[in-house]
């Protein structure tokens, strides 16, 4: 028997968290996923704030941290702001640099990539600097 701690088994006070997010959780009735490509415009606009205003994501953003801590990861908040108009190489910041939803070729260095993948680095590297920025207590 290790004494490394299984992630998939939250203990102490990560798991207390844990335990009463997921009790937060449980008093939201489940709902099944709606259709918001048939929406446009305001009343798609309409739609976001009431999924957001149910609750949901303030449920998610109670459970994400203690989840997070459980498994023995850390959960950094950034402004994801032109996280997927800016280049990774270069940084430079161009509604052009998207050609389409998939795609970004940057305007000024000539970089393409898959748009999810930039993004996801640029959200990355904005939580490591904030990290630095911040180092723990
Ligand atoms: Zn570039």
């Amino acid at each position: 028997m290790g004494s490394s701690p299984d992630p998939a088994r939250p203990r102490g006070k990560a798991a207390a968290k844990l335990q009463a997010a997921q009790q937060a959780l449980s008093r939201f009735p489940r709902r099944k996923a709606e259709d918001h490509t048939a929406n446009h415009g305001v009343a798609a606009k309409a739609g976001l704030n009431r999924s957001i205003n149910d609750a949901g994501w303030g449920v998610f953003l109670t459970v994400l941290p203690a989840k997070a801590e459980s498994a023995g990861q850390e959960v950094i908040a950034v402004d994801a702001g032109n996280t997927s108009r800016t280049c990774p190489q270069g940084g430079h910041v161009s509604v052009g640099n998207r050609p389409t939803r998939e795609k970004f070729h940057c305007l000024s260095c000539d970089h393409s990539a898959y748009a999810d993948t930039v993004g996801t680095v640029n959200v990355l590297r904005a939580g490591l600097v904030h990290r630095e920025a911040q180092p723990p207590a």
